[in-house]
């Protein structure tokens, strides 16, 4: 598929959302306190990724739409934030979900590896998947993640390529102060010693942090790309 003409995936079940890990609460994922769900399985596979062990469509916990949105609205955050993996790979199940979350007054914000305009391109060409999730996402953050294109001035993000386009009004202040907004990088130990990272940092920035810890990611889980998004133990 080139470059200038991807079209999203329909790698899942209209019924069931592939997730890869449910965050019930968390401040490094986009504007306030949010619940974030990372999806298994990604076609786009940018060079330079470093989440490959969410592109393959296999390996996720098949979990119902309506299950997922009680377990969003049940951590009582200020919305959902959905991230890869590829959240238009399986943009049906998820536009169910994102419903279900801002029919309660919560916000919903997508990143995806697709550039807006193959989405919308999509969607015009009959993809109702496709516009079903843009019509339920209030922030998109799109576009691939360009490995010599860093960004180290705006949150959320990983290169300069990626922008923020809101798709309705809700969520409108939350890019208010954005220049003065700071990256996050949450870090948890568990009781096993298992080590479990998310939001962004510089990969040589994480891998120093983590050296404090005592541990390294594993190869394929550290610091991403189209969203931040890290877990693993050694
Ligand atoms: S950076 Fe995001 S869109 Fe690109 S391959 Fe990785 S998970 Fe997919």
């Amino acid at each position: 598929m080139s470059e200038s003409g991807r079209t999203p995936a329909t790698s899942g079940s209209p019924d069931l959302v592939s997730m890869a890990r449910f965050l019930g609460s968390t401040r490094a994922e986009g504007p306030g306190e949010r619940t974030a769900v990372w999806v298994q399985g990604c076609a786009i596979r940018c060079t330079g990724c470093f989440n490959p062990h969410l592109w393959s469509v296999r390996g996720g916990e098949p979990v119902a739409p309506a299950e997922l949105v009680t377990r969003v609205l049940d951590a009582g955050t200020d919305g959902l934030t959905l991230l890869g993996g590829e959240p238009f790979d399986q943009a049906a199940a998820l536009s169910r979900v994102a419903s279900g979350v801002r029919a309660a007054g919560r916000s919903v914000m997508t990143f995806t590896g697709y550039r807006t305009d193959e989405l919308h391109r999509a969607a015009e060409a009959g993809r109702d998947d496709v516009a079903a999730l843009l019509g339920e996402t209030d922030l998109l953050v799109a576009g691939p993640f360009l490995a010599d294109r860093i960004d180290r001035v705006r949150p959320w993000v990983g290169s300069t390529n990626q922008e923020f386009v809101l798709l309705t009004d809700r969520m409108a202040d939350s890019l208010a102060g954005l220049a003065s907004t700071p990256d996050r990088l949450e870090i948890v130990v568990g009781a096993s010693g298992r080590v479990a990272v998310n939001g962004w940092a510089a990969p040589d920035v994480l891998d120093e942090l983590l050296a404090d810890l005592g541990t390294r990611l594993p190869t394929g889980s550290s610091a991403s790309a189209c969203r931040p998004h890290a877990d693993g133990s050694e």
